[in-house]
Formats: C-alpha cells, structure tokens, sequence
C-alpha cells in the first residue's frame, strides 16, 4: 500500500494545466485566471456623494446647530449620472444625490436627514466634517495597480470587479472536459425491471453530477461491458476528446476486471493500492495525453476517491494553484462515537457535518459505513479523517473534509 500523499503525487505529476484561452467574461464564471490583470482606470472613476444631501464647504457649516442653522444658497442639483458642472462657492450648496459627481470647490456632504429646505434656500443643522460622505476617486482601485494574479479562481466579485474597469474578455483556462464510463455486465440503465444478476448503474450519475458541481465539463461515455473490445473502443474515442476520463469498476483483482488489461495496453498507468478506507484500489495514468483515473466500482469508493485523487488532478488540470488542490480540513467535534477497523489506512467516515449549540461544527456518523452503501454516503456531507488509532469519541476533536 502506499499513502494517500503519494497517490496525489502520481496524480499531479500527470495533470498538467489546459492552454489558456480569451473568454468573455459571461463564460468566465468558476475558471482560473490565466493572466495577471492590471486596472487600466480608478475605481470609482471620480470622486462621488455617498450619501442624498448637499455639497458644501466645511467651513460654512462648522457652527452649525438646530437652533442656529447655516444658511446656504442652493445653487444645483446633481444626479447619478450628472456631469459635475456647477461649483460650490462659500455660502452655496449643491443638492446631491448617492453615487453623483462631487462637485468642485464643495469638500463635504450635509445629509439630507439634518437640512432644512426652503425654496433655493436650505438650512444645515449640524456641522459636517471635512471629507464627511465624499468617496474619492481610485478608493477601491487606483490607476495601473495589480487587481488579480494569475491563478485566482473567477467568482462572482471577481467577475463584477473585470466588469467595473471594463474587461470585457480575460485569459482563463477553459473548464476540463472529463468523459465518464461506467463498466461491468452487471449494469443497467433506466427504470425497467431488473433481470437476475443486474444492478442499476448508479456510479455514472453520481460522477458526472460531481464534476458538473465542482465546475467541469462531465461527458457521458455509457456502459461499457466486461469485453475487451468494448472497453478499449470506449477508451480510445473517449481519451481523443476528453482532457481527462473517469472509469469505475473493474479495477479490482477480479477475473473480469478487462479496463486493468485495456488501460496497461493504451497508456502508461500506474496500478495503486492507496492506504485509505474506502477506495483503497485506484489507477492512474496517461493515454496520449489524456490523463484517466481508474476508480473502484463500490459506489462509495468511486465517490470519495474521486473527492481524494481525482478532483484535485482536474483542478489542477483547470488551472487551479497547487494550494487549492485539495479541500482543507477543518477541526470539528465528534458528536457521537465514530468507529474505524483496526488496521493501518487512513479511515474516512461518512459523517453529517452540523454546528453545534456551542456554534462550533459537529459531526456524526451518517450511517453504515460499508464502500457498497451508497445512502449514507448521499446523507452525508463530510468525510472525518480517522488516522489508524483507536477512532474518536464524543467530545473528542476529529479532522474534517466538509464535501457539500
Ligand atoms: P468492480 O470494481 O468492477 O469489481 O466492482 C465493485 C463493485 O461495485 C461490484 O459490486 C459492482 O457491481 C459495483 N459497481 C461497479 N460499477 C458500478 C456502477 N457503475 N454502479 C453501481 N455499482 C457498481
Ligand atoms: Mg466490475
């Protein structure tokens, strides 16, 4: 067996980056940035009211009280969109509304909540500090400065923030298209009833929605049966069109397991036994260029080293920097007593993860733990991550992979 860790290694080592390409911004959602990106403009672009009220001086208002207000003449109004035109000389004001140009020769804004209007007259019932609602100009971004490295991972407010210093296209690494294929002559699809000796495929729907969830392109290769022939046509088309393809079952030491004798023959696989429970059996390797994951068919198993070994392989092949590979465990506190077997593999419990009353997260065992039971696994939301030992307690601090 080796650990976990080396596995990874041998994964990533064979998992390079897709090519960048320009994509307009509307496609760039959940890609990494390919490019270090500059601001050519300050945002916001010129200095603006934060607030409804009106441009004054400072100085005007600086006694300003109920009982004895600042009279200030009201010389404009400026609106959203406005250009600034009028000045603000001592004894005027410029009504002013949120997000409009600050205009020259005003230093503050009087909120309307303390003004009194009259006419084209307004009374300013408190003094109004210097700089008071004024956003300046380049407050979020200055002109010219570095607004995103290479390898940031596009979400939304990465998105509005391109929008707001008008890059309409970026440099991205394109979403990885990875293939699915499901083998055994065991597996059916659709609802008719089942014949003796046949299962429903379940791993396929479970793989290609897990890849639709963390951002890639899933393609559906099918069912290929426990023949050779069958096994290698699937794999040739699929590894000629995918940037990655996901096979489960048939990895194991059985006497049909054909997709072990398939793969070792179209590209250079490595055959692993990985020390973790489940998905303990696991192979990876290149065909062309195209990397493939051979993962176990216990639904269970296909599921979490999928989450292990093969989402930080598409990530990186997405463009993803190596610290953002995998998930990062985080500390919870076992709500219950979470049991492991005996034995030298990393265990990874299927466990619902929820806060706690203290607010702090807890899990507890999402139900029977075996590699073919697919319901607990959907029930949980988190692998807890027992090293060989004795397991944990209730109460007792337990590392956590929080999956959904
Ligand atoms: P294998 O790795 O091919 O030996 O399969 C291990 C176990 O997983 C067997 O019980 C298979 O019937 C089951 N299995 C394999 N592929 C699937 C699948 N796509 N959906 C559900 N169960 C599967
Ligand atoms: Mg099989």
């Amino acid at each position: 067996m080796i650990p976990l860790e080396d596995a990874r290694a041998r994964v990533l080592a064979d998992c390079p980056p897709l090519r960048a390409a320009e994509v307009p911004l509307a496609e760039a959602l959940g890609l990494v940035l390919a490019e270090d990106v500059d601001s050519g403009e300050a945002v916001p672009p010129f200095a603006s009211s934060a607030m409804d009220g009106y441009a004054v001086l400072a100085a005007d208002v600086a006694g300003a009280s109920h009982e004895a207000p600042a009279r200030l003449r009201i010389v404009g109004t400026l609106a959203a969109g406005a250009a600034p035109t009028t000045p603000v000389r001592p004894g005027e004001a410029v009504r002013i509304m949120t997000g409009a140009p600050f205009p020259p020769g005003a230093d503050s804004v009087a909120i309307v909540e303390t003004t009194r209007a009259a006419g084209d007259t307004v009374e300013i019932l408190e003094p109004a500090r210097r700089g008071a609602h004024v956003r300046p100009a380049g407050e979020d971004l200055a002109a010219g400065q570095r607004v995103f490295d290479a390898g940031t991972p596009l979400g939304p407010g990465h998105l509005g923030v391109l929008a707001s210093i008008g890059r309409e296209r970026v440099a991205a690494v394109p979403a990885p298209v990875v293939g699915v294929l499901s083998t055994g002559d065991e597996l059916t699809e659709g609802g008719t009833p089942l014949e003796p000796g046949k299962i429903r495929d379940s791993n396929r729907r479970t793989l290609l929605a897990l890849l639709r969830r963390d951002g890639f392109v899933p393609v559906d290769l099918g069912i290929a049966r426990d023949v050779e022939a069958d096994i290698r046509a699937r794999l040739e088309d699929a590894t000629g069109r995918c940037d990655a393809v996901l096979t489960s079952g048939g990895v194991s030491m059985g006497d049909y397991d054909y997709v072990k004798k398939v793969l070792d023959e179209l590209g250079d696989m490595s055959w692993m036994q990985v020390a973790i429970r489940p998905a303990k059996p696991f192979a990876f390797g290149v065909v062309g260029e195209t990397p493939v994951f051979g993962l176990p068919g216990n639904p269970v198993s296909s599921m979490v080293s999928y989450e292990l070994l093969a989402r930080p392989g598409l990530r990186r092949r997405a463009g993803y920097p190596d610290a953002l590979l995998r998930r990062p465990s985080v500390r919870a506190v076992a709500g219950g007593e979470l049991r492991r077997p005996d034995d030298d593999r990393v265990t990874f419990v299927r466990v619902v993860a929820e806060p706690g009353p203290d607010g702090r997260l807890r899990v507890r065992s999402a139900g029977g733990q075996g590699s073919n039971l697919l319901w607990p696994m959907a029930l949980a939301n988190a692998l807890a991550v027992l090293p060989p030992g004795p397991g944990a307690s209730a109460g007792d601090e337990v590392d956590v992979l929080v999956t959904s």
